[in-house]
């Protein structure tokens, strides 16, 4: 069967990998589990429910999107009738991370294969139970010369980008997203890059607290906090800082009890290396909350850490994990200051009731996307694209975005012969004065 003319064919052959992915839906969560002990609620609402609605939503549009579509014709090339036609790339290579080990993985392919392309897919190693279950249900659903899912680590990755392909897309770190567009470089293959990088949270002194320090919580905490758009750290008006805090420490408690290694619903740190990097950028005189590790379990707990300086590891890089760094501000100055002092991030969040601050934050600073008054949920609107800017990323997905992210997208006139203009054909003696009129005028 030809996938890259038959729509047809690739509606029936989506409808078939929703169908498995739905059979073996506790087999993913089990595995999401077994990998880093991410909540059974969490797996659903990020992972599975995330990657079937996206299914649902390709199969419902795939006919409309992949339709060439007329766009209106330039009056210089009267008669004509001008389309944008939607052409699968070819040979796509899709690189996932582990943090959201099921959803990262084929919410990409989802949108490749609803375009028409082949594709490779390396899930990450970090997370085998997780890959394994992917392997399964590709295998299920497609031929190996439409998808094949490749496991292995670092080496896999390299001899797969070494590669030539038609697109790359790349979800994953700052460094390696380097590595990978220089591979990519080396054919002018294009690359969808969705990396990650520090992400500032604003607190406005006129934000609702409570409410502040709850989704600020929910956000940071879910999955551990290693999530690419958690808020990485806090800066939060002088004023309300003490009284902020405390509701912090409050909403903490509340969502993962007194003893937060106990609770069913906080995840677990990736491996022992990420486990010690994130240990070694907590300095314990700075700690105002939780703290607690444990190495053998890979539990970090929630942990609240004063911070004043720039300059600490905990400032440095991008954090990954349940550490937040809080630091306050006075003015719009130190804001600034602040923020600029690290590349682009991936996402931004303000709290505040106050409009006009909030519009200036989103004009004066460039990120990939955020929420005034809330975090992270702007990742579950299908119609917000998705993706970074600068050092965060290349490229945006989710949604109709997507399917045009996996398409090349080319411009066809198709130019009728009843009429043929003189104008513009050679010699041009004497047209140039009538040419510059007519010019002014279309
Ligand atoms: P990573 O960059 O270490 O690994 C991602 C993938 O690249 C894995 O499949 C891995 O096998 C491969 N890889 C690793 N090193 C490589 C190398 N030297 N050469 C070639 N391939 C290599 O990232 P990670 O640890 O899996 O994920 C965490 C990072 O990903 C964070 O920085 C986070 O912000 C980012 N992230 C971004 C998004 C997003 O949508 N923007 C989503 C999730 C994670």
């Amino acid at each position: 069967m030809n996938y890259k003319t038959n729509i047809k064919y690739r509606k029936e052959v989506l409808k078939k990998l929703l169908n498995i992915i739905i059979i073996h839906e506790n087999e993913i969560i089990q595995a999401l589990y077994d990998d880093f002990k991410k909540p059974a609620f969490e797996a659903v609402l990020t992972e599975t429910n995330y990657v079937i609605t996206e299914l649902k939503d390709t199969i419902k549009n795939i006919k409309k999107w992949g339709k060439p579509k007329m766009v209106l014709p330039s009056i210089v090339n009267f008669p004509s009738l001008d389309y944008v036609y939607k052409e699968p790339y070819g040979k796509v290579l899709i690189i996932a991370p582990w943090n959201y080990p099921f959803q990262l993985a084929l919410c990409p392919l989802v949108s490749a294969i609803a375009a028409g392309n082949q594709v490779v897919l390396k899930p990450s190693e970090l997370t085998p139970h997780t890959s394994a279950v992917i392997t399964k249900i590709i295998t299920k659903t497609f031929a190996v010369n439409h998808v094949e899912v490749i496991e292995g680590g670092i080496e896999v990755s390299q001899r797969l980008l070494a590669k030539r392909w038609d697109y790359i897309f790349f979800t994953g770190s700052v460094p390696v997203g380097k590595i990978v567009a220089k591979a990519a470089a080396a054919n002018l293959t294009p690359v969808t890059l969705e990396l990650g990088g520090k992400n500032p949270c604003i607190i406005h002194e006129t934000a609702n607290l409570k409410l502040a320090a709850k989704r600020i919580v929910w956000g940071k905490f879910i999955n551990a906090g290693q999530t690419c758009i958690a808020p990485d750290y806090l800066l939060v008006h002088n004023d309300i800082k003490t009284e902020f805090v405390e509701f912090l420490k409050k909403e903490i408690t509340l969502a993962y009890s007194a003893k937060p290694e106990t609770s069913p619903d906080f995840a677990r740190i990736i491996n022992s290396k990420n486990w010690a990097r994130l240990v070694q950028m907590i300095e314990p005189e700075k700690v105002i909350f939780g703290g607690q590790t444990n190495e053998p379990t890979q539990y970090i707990a929630p942990t609240l850490i004063e911070e004043t300086e720039l300059d600490t590891p905990i400032m440095k890089e991008e954090i990954f994990g349940p550490l937040l760094p809080i630091l306050s501000y006075k003015s719009d100055a130190d804001l600034h200051t602040i923020i600029s002092r690290y590349e682009k991030p991936l996402s931004l969040y303000v709290f505040t009731k106050n409009n006009v601050f909030a519009e200036k934050i989103i004009q004066d600073y460039s990120f990939g996307g955020g929420c005034i008054n809330d975090t992270v949920i702007h990742f579950s609107n299908k119609r917000l694209p998705f993706g970074g800017v600068g050092h965060s990323g290349i490229g945006a997905y989710h949604g109709k975005l997507s399917f045009d992210t996996f398409s090349h997208k080319k411009a066809i006139v198709k130019k009728a012969y009843w009429l043929d203009l003189p104008m513009r054909y050679a010699p041009y003696k004497d047209k140039l004065t009538t040419i510059k009129k007519l010019l002014k005028w279309v």
